[in-house]
């Protein structure tokens, strides 16, 4: 079960087969054969070469299948050790192996290695496949399962025994053959209109451009923007003209910052009809086919609605939840949002314009306003957010609320000579596991910020496998003799990603694949995003942001104009977003009996709660890719709020001591939520740490629409 994600990500990816001849490579030298000889047993990074992957990978799926056919074979009655914990503990080869070779891919990738991955895809996932549909399999789970209730099992083997069940049947192992057959076809429909969704709206995206050939036309707009413009302009073969496009470094400025009213119209019109243009091209039949599909495969499931079966894996659990959380934030949202508006139009009529303000200007005049009220741009704050010194300042806070060491190792194989290797100690100097952060671009390297494992914690017999965690970003480089200095985003950044990594490191738990970071996506960015209220915190900012060539420490004046500057827009944004998730949820947990026209449905579910005409949702149904284009946030985008409201309170659990390195608050947090990973119900560890449910108030304050 463990492995599914990780081999879900790569299957994700299309690939040629591949017949190249494979050199043969004696077993004694693949360092995947033995115990790396390494401090700590990292990967033997120095020494694995691409020839090494492919044999490791295939002895690792055939280890495997033998490990399962002993579960499978055995004629006595199954017991939790038997086939639960055997099943947990096979496949430590492919393991083994495979994090390192995913970790790779993304992080320091290569023609080999992509080679590599056509034939090892296809491999990969089939072995998952006939471990998730083994029926013999499946019915010693259940023989077990049934009888928990006299197995006398602690927490964690009562988990992993439920885990480990649900997710067989999840996938459909408790249905009749008709209706497994039934369930087959439905999950392959649903596969190819994802990827359907997806690349209609990657044409849509590409074919529409807009041409500017009148130098007035781009008044307004940054040079910046300008100089893109005129660089796509020569890309497309118009040279001497420019170019705005439907990707977002593009549209996106163009609105903010163009003078040109009827032209902000034409692109922002464009923009909101993505995928709904009656060409080749178009979603609307595709996301009502997914619509129907995903309430067949609910119902065949034994859930009322879509919602209903997404939802029992998280930690909201029910739609209710959800609407609990989203209901009372909408009803404050649409007040804020209102005096925003009001704010531009004043702003319009004092221009001597006599237009209402439509949805296609909120973004320009947000900019003006902006501008007169805050005037902060990243380029001020930069001189403060030098790389090394916002480690510095990141470490400094992990060691305030855990007593937690953090040294640079130089004796360690690392994946990639850029990175840099740390181990992470007690203040007692035992140690805890190893930390790798990788900062700055390369081509072999995915965009984006992300945190992983080389190995995650758990207990094998009486071993504790201490966790190898990776961090890879992608700051700007330093340049020329000055060194890298971050904007706060990417400071906050820093911070998110080793929120995740110490999830990782300080997980204490028995079993991999309940332990670390492996929870539900509305409970995973807790850890992260609390990390942030630490960076943004004056206490905090005066210990790191010094400019980096005086060394002067950040003025109070630019850390009160930081805060401020964060609360901006957010009636807009919040908006944008609710509305979002409260159509993502519509969508979802309705039932439809009758045809459907998506846009009609979408206007009216939008009038229902009231969304004004200035703001559309972040996303419309026809380019929805979060939801539609694959079911990872399908009846989920709300978790993106949902886990906000949670760093926002769990923060507060400090500040309400008067402490922000509160002792007893820090030692909690590190006891029920980064020790425990998935080895509990998350609302239950939350209100262990808390002492009661989640509470929207300290978000309310933090976005300021309270
Ligand atoms: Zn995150």
């Amino acid at each position: 079960m463990k492995k599914a994600v990780f081999f879900l990500m790569t299957s994700m990816i299309i690939f040629q087969s591949c017949n190249q001849e494979k050199a043969m490579v004696i077993e004694s030298e693949n360092p995947f054969f033995s115990e790396y000889q390494t401090p700590y047993n990292v990967p033997d990074f120095d020494r694995i070469q691409l020839e090494h992957y492919l044999p490791a990978i295939k002895k690792g799926i055939e280890e495997q299948a033998n490990e399962i056919e002993i579960i499978t074979s055995n004629i006595e009655a199954p017991t939790y050790s038997s086939t639960i914990e055997a099943l947990e503990y096979s496949g430590s080869l492919l393991e083994k192996v495979s994090y390192v070779y995913l970790n790779m891919l993304t992080a320091n990738t290569s023609k080999g290695l992509q080679e590599i991955a056509k034939e090892a895809s296809p491999l990969l996932t089939t072995h998952e496949d006939n471990i998730a549909l083994n029926a013999v399999l499946f019915g010693r789970v259940k023989e077990v399962f049934e009888i928990m209730e006299e197995l006398s099992l602690n927490s964690e083997e009562t988990m992993l025994l439920e885990k480990t069940y649900k997710s067989f049947v999840r996938n459909g192992a408790n249905l009749n053959d008709s209706d497994k057959a039934e369930l087959r076809k439905t999950n392959e429909k649903l596969a190819l209109l994802g990827l359907e969704f997806g690349n209609n709206l990657l044409a849509e995206d590409n074919d529409w451009i807009l041409i500017i050939d009148n130098k007035e036309d781009l008044a307004g707009l940054p040079d910046m923007v300008v100089s893109g413009a005129a660089e796509a302009a020569e890309a497309a073969g118009h040279p001497g003209k420019w170019i705005i496009t439907m990707h977002k470094p593009s549209w996106i400025p163009f609105l903010q910052y163009s003078e040109n009213r009827s032209l902000r119209e034409q692109v922002y019109t464009a923009w909101m009809n993505r995928g709904n243009n009656n060409n080749e091209q178009d979603n609307k039949e595709v996301l009502v086919q997914i619509i129907k599909l995903r309430g067949e495969k609910a119902n065949l499931l034994g859930f009322d609605t879509w919602a209903d079966y997404i939802l029992d894996n998280n930690m909201a659990k029910t739609p209710e939840a959800v609407y609990d959380l989203l209901n009372p934030l909408w009803e404050k949202t649409g007040a804020v949002a209102q005096l925003e508006l009001n704010d531009m139009q004043v702003m319009i009529d004092a221009e001597g314009n006599n237009f209402k303000l439509e949805s296609w200007d909120w973004w320009y005049y947000t900019e003006k306003v902006r501008k007169e009220k805050y005037d902060l741009d990243d380029e001020t704050l930069r001189p403060y957010f030098e790389l090394n010194a916002v480690r510095v300042g990141l470490f400094y806070v992990i060691n305030q609320l855990y007593g937690i060491i953090i040294e640079e190792r130089n004796d360690l194989p690392k994946p990639h000579p850029d990175a840099i290797s740390y181990e992470v100690k007690e203040s007692d100097g035992s140690h805890i596991g190893i930390l790798y952060m990788d900062f700055h671009p390369r081509k072999s390297k995915n965009g984006g910020a992300w945190m992983d494992a080389y190995r995650k914690q758990y207990r094998i017999r009486d071993e504790f496998v201490t966790p190898v965690i990776t961090t890879v970003f992608n700051f700007s480089k330093p340049t020329g003799n000055q060194p890298a200095l971050l904007t706060f985003d990417e400071a906050s950044t820093m911070f998110h990603e080793l929120g995740h990594a110490l999830h990782g490191l300080l997980s204490d738990c028995t079993y991999e694949s309940i332990s670390g970071t492996a929870v539900p996506i509305d409970f995973v960015e807790l850890p992260s995003q609390i990390m942030e209220n630490w960076a943004a915190e004056p206490q905090v900012l005066k210990v790191y942001a010094r400019h980096y060539e005086t060394g002067e420490v950040i003025p109070d004046e630019l850390i009160e104009r930081l805060d401020r500057s964060s609360k901006f827009n957010q009636g807009f944004s919040m908006t944008e977003r609710l509305s979002a998730s409260l159509l993502d949820m519509s969508w979802h947990n309705s039932r439809f009996d009758s045809e459907i026209d998506p846009l009609q449905y979408e206007s009216n579910e939008m009038k229902k709660i009231g969304l004004i005409d200035e703001i559309i949702p972040r996303y419309r149904s026809t380019y929805f890719a979060h939801i539609f284009n694959g079911d990872m946030y399908s009846a989920g985008y709300y978790s993106y709020l949902w886990a906000e409201v949670l760093d926002a309170d769990a923060f507060n659990a400090f500040k309400e001591t008067g402490d922000i390195f509160d002792k007893t608050k820090a030692n909690d947090f590190r006891k029920y939520i980064l020790a425990k990973g998935g080895t509990y119900e998350p609302m239950k560890l939350y209100n262990k740490f808390r002492g009661q449910d989640p509470d929207i108030k300290a978000f309310l304050v933090r976005t300021g629409l309270e």
